[in-house]
């Protein structure tokens, strides 16, 4: 084994190096050691690079980003964990205590001691190598590419938003936002039932994708009022669930508006403010929930299930692929959205 790998180290904000790290060392006996193979570019990760802090997280000493991640086993200390050297193997991000009441009840999204990939000062996978428990790791099937393991992290955001948002057989629903997660959450919600999805966003090439991955509706924010298109669609009722993906203030307000007497709102995005302005008398009055969203629990088998039985599709979403070597650049392509981005993969 090597003792050394190369990682792309995020120093402060625009400043990101790829330099030699030491390989992660596999020490308690939980641990796999991964050859990280294919590492979605995040949003979030973007996010740090531009700003230096994301929520209640900021960067205070040299961090390797990435956390969509997927590799073949390396190293096994544990024999019986059912892993080998040679498995591929998509990487849940975030492992927890397993003893809390919220690990117990299976709600371990909740879980107050995470630790999470790229969730300084937690190194995350833009590396050659990451050391990882065994059961956060999910084995691949063979005709799952490591790109498409890789993306099992935001199908796995996908398909909690449809679960928390109740999305069911026969029903409606809208989604705000056409990036990576709104475009997974849009598959998982028709997988769940829905049969009528409308999409509105403001690019026309995340719509045409959306149509293909199988939207009834899509619309054009950018020239219609997504708004009154979205009632007219519904023939005046609103839709079941509204699901804000695009982390926006003005969306989250529209899927209060949008959705029926009675439905559900469920959060998706992170919009930039904390206090926006919600409509409180109408959503008494209509009886609206609204649902907030962390991460995710036990989506990983559904969400390799899925994809394997064809009935989500994630190669689709991945436009563009980079070398490691080449990640800072990376993080400049997906924040400028150049040539159509909708996910791009560092491949280590
Ligand atoms: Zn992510
Ligand atoms: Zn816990």
């Amino acid at each position: 084994m090597p003792t050394t790998m190369k990682a792309a180290v995020l120093y402060g904000i625009h400043d990101m190096r790829v330099e030699d790290v030491p390989v992660p060392q596999v020490t308690s006996e939980r641990d796999v050691l991964v050859r990280v193979r294919s590492v979605g570019v995040c949003g979030s990760d973007v996010h740090f690079f531009e700003r230096g802090i994301i929520g209640k997280y900021p960067l205070r000493a040299p961090t390797i980003m990435g956390h969509e991640a997927a590799g073949d086993v390396v190293e096994v200390l544990d024999e019986a964990c059912g892993l080998q050297p040679g498995d591929r193997v998509a990487i849940e991000p975030g492992y927890t205590c397993r003893r809390c009441e919220f690990c117990r009840s299976g709600q371990y999204n909740m879980c107050r001691d995470v630790v999470f990939l790229a969730a300084p000062p937690i190194h995350g996978a833009f590396a050659e190598y990451v050391a990882w428990p065994s059961d956060f790791l999910f084995k691949l099937p063979d005709t799952l590419s490591l790109d498409e393991g890789a993306m099992m992290e935001p199908l796995a955001v996908g398909l909690w938003a449809a679960k928390r948002g109740g999305a069911g057989p026969g029903d409606s629903v809208a989604i705000l936002g056409a990036g990576p997660i709104g475009l997974l959450t849009m598959q998982s919600a028709i997988a769940a039932g829905a049969t009528r999805a409308v999409v509105s966003d403001l690019e026309a090439g995340r719509l045409a994708l959306a149509a293909k991955l199988g939207a009834t509706d899509t619309i054009d924010a950018s020239q219609t009022d997504a708004e009154a298109s979205i009632m007219e669609l519904t023939g005046g009722r609103g839709v079941d669930v509204a699901f804000e993906c695009a982390g926006a203030v003005p969306t989250l307000q529209m899927a209060l508006r949008v959705a029926r007497n009675g439905g559900t709102v469920q959060i998706v995005g992170m919009p930039a403010e904390q206090h926006p302005q919600m409509p409180l008398y109408e959503m008494i009055n209509r009886e609206l929930d609204l649902r907030g969203l962390f991460r995710y629990a036990n989506c990983y088998p559904p969400a390799i299930s899925l994809v394997e039985a064809g009935r989500i599709d994630v190669a689709s979403l991945v436009t563009h692929h980079f070398a490691l070597a080449e990640t800072p650049g990376a993080m400049t392509f997906v924040h400028e959205r150049r040539d159509g981005v909708v996910k791009a993969i560092i491949n280590p």
